[in-house]
């Protein structure tokens, strides 16, 4: 058997995928779960004998539950925290800050205390953390592994958009202190654009998806009223290679790992499904194929060439990403 790790957020879409690989991988998984009921069905998928599940109701008030969890597993190696809100709502200090913050202060201030065999911290944050949304506030031009969203709580506290990137960003400052700290622990950070792919099970493919995958999701459910939504992506399964490398591979210590494939239209998408799924036709938005070529000609990137030498694997393009995705809608009959 491989190391002991405990991943937070288990019932989550990337979570899901990442604990599929450590499993495939030899390692044996603690998953943090909010009910009993969450954590018996993922059991139940991932069988017994590889996965167990410990109860984190809520991460901004999760020490203790943290605490007692390195109490009954002292063996615990590695930590993968990436439990989150992936939503949007107008409590956004209750409901969005402070379970990312607090949440992800709370299992550090843990391994502090009381994870004396971690070797190894990821956490899962996102170009959310990266990218300052706001004119005038970060520097123009393309970014990198280097650059950090700027965004202050003045102007989160009245923009709920605005929220999900902050907190993300105030977390992971929170990753870099403990590095410091903390030097005998190797920290790397994950930051993944859109995420989109299939799910593990095909009991979680359901008529809403993760927020991420909503992007495709749209295309099929909304016909013309889909949400022209533009952005960096990366495939989910490239997202779980990549903690696992984050694991294994020494070249990553320290390191902000920027995942993206590339850039998306939501008319990429539409092109995508229309060409790959003929018995959609006529179900499903045309848009105006082709129409989005010109789209990020002269727009400022997002760009991962340091990511991309450290990880050294090629990510999945978005032809094959966004066929999968359909497909395990349609073979679940979300669709027809
Ligand atoms: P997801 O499917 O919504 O999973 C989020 C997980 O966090 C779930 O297990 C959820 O539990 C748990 N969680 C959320 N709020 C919580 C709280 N207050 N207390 C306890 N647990 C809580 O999201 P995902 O797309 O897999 O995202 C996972 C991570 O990747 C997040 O940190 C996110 O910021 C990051 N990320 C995602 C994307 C993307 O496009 N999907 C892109 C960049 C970064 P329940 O299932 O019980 O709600």
């Amino acid at each position: 058997m491989g190391s002991k790790v405990l991943i937070t957020g288990a019932t989550g879409f990337i979570a899901t995928h990442i604990i599929d690989l450590l499993i495939k991988s030899g390692y044996e998984v603690i998953g943090t779960v909010r009910t009993d009921e969450k954590g018996e069905n993922i059991t139940n998928l991932f069988g017994k004998d590889q996965f167990k599940y410990e109860i984190v109701k809520d991460l901004g008030d999760a020490k203790q539950d943290y605490l007692n969890i390195f109490t009954k597993h002292p063996e615990i190696e590695v930590v993968i925290h990436t439990a989150s809100p992936v939503f949007y709502t107008d409590k956004i200090k209750e409901l969005i800050v402070d379970p990312a913050v607090e949440g992800t202060r709370n299992i550090l201030e843990t391994i502090k205390e009381k994870g004396s065999k971690v070797h190894t911290f990821v956490y899962t944050s996102s170009i959310g953390a990266v990218l300052t949304l706001i004119p005038g506030l970060a520097p123009e031009g393309d970014k990198d592994e280097s650059s950090w969203n700027l965004t202050t709580w003045e102007y989160v506290k009245h923009h709920v958009l605005l929220s999900y990137m902050y907190a993300k960003a105030q977390a992971e400052r929170l990753i870099w202190k403990f590095d410091e700290e903390v030097p005998n622990v190797k920290v790397v950070s994950i930051n993944p654009g859109y995420v989109f792919g299939p799910q593990v099970f095909n009991e979680s493919v359901k008529s809403t998806l993760n927020s991420s995958n909503e992007v495709i999701n749209t295309v099929l459910r909304d016909g013309e009223k889909y949400t022209k939504t533009t952005g960096h992506w990366i495939d989910v399964r490239d997202v779980a290679k990549a903690h696992l490398y984050a694991i294994e591979k020494e070249n990553t210590k320290s390191e902000r790992l920027i995942l993206l494939e590339g850039t998306f239209t939501e008319q990429s998408i539409i092109d995508i499904i229309n060409k790959d799924f003929p018995q959609l036709k006529g179900k499903i938005s045309t848009g105006v194929p082709g129409s989005d070529a010109e789209h990020w000609k002269g727009k400022p990137l997002l760009k991962n060439e340091k990511t991309r030498e450290i990880l050294g694997f090629e990510f999945i393009p978005l032809e094959k990403s966004v066929k999968d995705t359909v497909q395990q809608l349609l073979d679940n009959k979300i669709y027809s």
